[in-house]
């Protein structure tokens, strides 16, 4: 992006302030209060009391106190940094100063900063929009950083790690820069014809539509992606005993998401949420499936078929050591159709041999997608390879960048120009009706990584990040 032709925003005129971490009463040994602008220095050092002869130079740390309004009491003990445009954050002139953790204290430091002459609270992303507008970082990159503060498992860090690194803008830029290349091929032919060789037209194409494939490969990918970044919602179904909950207390056993245990994040306790090969798994409660008149018992069971509705799969869990029941029939008949299922058969150490007979002569026999031990372990390898595989996930393991949501529709805007340019040189029209699409598809690439990009989509984009990134 060129700084000269973004920053023209008088916002990048203002200092801005925000805690930067999580904030939780009781929780956090530090807090980090962020400050980007001008008079940032100058806060800093009215705000903070720093003792002895310590150098208020660039990259350094020091020590200080942040004092009230009388200057006598003080609030915190903090550590103090500064980095001087352009080698911060933003590009612009940034103090952190690291306080205690928890409420208290990181509120009254945030007052204080924010009763200073010409700061004020900072807007959501607002910091990763500077960096973006000041150059510091690319569109693309930003995005991945909030991902990264989003992600729910090691899969999905690494994925968007790949994005931080401006692995996305590398990629979109090669493919932008070819297509600039055809460009300026057919611009010239357009203005200077006479002067020029011949276009080779077919290897032009041939070169349009190989950008084409590889955009539509991100796209994709970017399906794959989501499931990391998103989970999936997966309904555990089976009637009581059968090993639903030894088979979830077995799952989780495994790479542990953090989420769940982090306070201030409200969820249903009904469900809960496992990883499994990197991808987030929320597995929802589906308890209350059977057949019942109870009113009150009714509405769990309309929660339980919302689930059902919702989830990316159903796993329908029996007891192999009982056979396949019409009870297990009956739930199997209320997993809506379009909802991928499997059948697992539980408790194979007790009794592996019944797994296709029916108990009851008027079902059908069923073979069961997995069968398995929560007991024991043996089959959970083969359940979780079969839980990715309906779903789509396994694919995404190789995946080494995946766009987000608003990448991906403009690769896709992009992908569909081209396919339009072929089809106008196909039918022979003139050149000057494949530069459009050509520069439609250029311009698309271009928004995915702000090289051409208006400040009101930037700021549409920020608003969804949080406060302090
Ligand atoms: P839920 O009601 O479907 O959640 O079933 P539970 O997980 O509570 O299991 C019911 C009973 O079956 C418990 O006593 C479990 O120890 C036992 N159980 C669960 N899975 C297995 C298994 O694979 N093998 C054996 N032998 N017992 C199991």
């Amino acid at each position: 992006m060129d700084p000269a032709t973004m920053s023209v925003s008088s916002s990048s005129q203002e200092t801005i302030a925000a805690v930067a971490t999580a904030v939780a009463a009781g929780q956090g040994g530090i807090a980090v209060i962020r400050l980007s602008g001008p008079v940032a220095e100058a806060v800093g050092r009215s705000v903070v009391s720093v003792p002895g002869q310590q150098l208020w130079d660039s990259h350094r740390v020091l020590y200080g106190h942040v004092m009230d309004e009388s200057g006598k009491e003080r609030i915190d003990e903090v550590l103090l940094l500064v980095m001087k445009a352009p080698r911060s954050f933003t590009g612009e002139d940034v103090v952190e100063i690291h306080c205690h953790g928890g409420l208290i204290a990181v509120q009254r430091v945030l007052e204080r900063v924010l009763s200073q002459p010409d700061v004020r609270r900072a807007m959501p992303g607002e910091f990763s929009q500077r960096a973006v507008l000041n150059g510091r970082l690319d569109l693309t990159q930003a995005e991945a950083i909030s991902d990264l503060v989003a992600a729910r498992s090691r899969r999905a860090a690494q994925l968007a790690m790949t994005g931080v690194d401006g692995g996305i803008q590398r990629r979109i830029n090669s493919l932008r820069e070819r297509l600039l290349d055809q460009l300026s091929e057919l611009e010239a032919r357009v203005d200077f014809e006479e002067d020029l060789p011949a276009l080779d037209a077919v290897g032009l194409l041939d070169e349009l539509q190989l950008v084409r494939r590889e955009l539509e490969q991100l796209v994709d990918d970017a399906n794959r992606g989501a499931l990391l970044r998103q989970g999936l919602q997966v309904a555990l179904v089976g009637r009581p005993n059968v090993g639903k909950s030894s088979l979830l207390n077995r799952l989780s056993r495994r790479e542990r998401a953090i989420v769940t245990d982090l306070p201030g994040t409200t969820r249903d306790l009904l469900e809960s949420e496992i990883v499994l090969e990197g991808v987030p798994i929320t597995l929802l409660d589906t308890a209350g499936i059977r057949a019942t008149k109870d009113a009150l018992e009714q509405l769990g069971i309309d929660r339980s078929h919302q689930a059902l509705a919702v989830a990316d799969l159903v796993v329908l869990v029996f007891d192999l050591s009982q056979g396949w029941i019409a009870e297990d029939a009956a739930l199997l008949a209320q997993i809506p159709n379009d909802v991928p299922r499997l059948v697992v058969g539980n408790k194979a150490d007790v009794q592996p041999l019944s797994t296709s007979a029916p108990l009851d002569d008027d079902l059908e026999a069923i073979t069961p997608d997995v069968t398995l031990s929560a007991l024991t372990g043996q089959g959970e390898e083969a359940l979780i390879e079969a839980v990715l595989k309906a779903c789509g996930a396994s694919e995404a393991q190789g995946l080494v960048v995946a766009l987000n949501q608003r990448q991906q529709d403009l690769a896709a805007d992009a992908a569909i120009a081209l396919a339009r340019g072929k089809e106008a040189a196909e039918q022979n029209l003139p050149w000057d009706f494949w530069t459009i699409d050509l520069r439609q598809a250029i311009r698309s690439l271009g928004e995915i990584t702000g090289e051409e990009v208006t400040e009101a989509v930037l700021e549409r984009i920020f608003s969804r990040f949080c406060i302090g990134k």
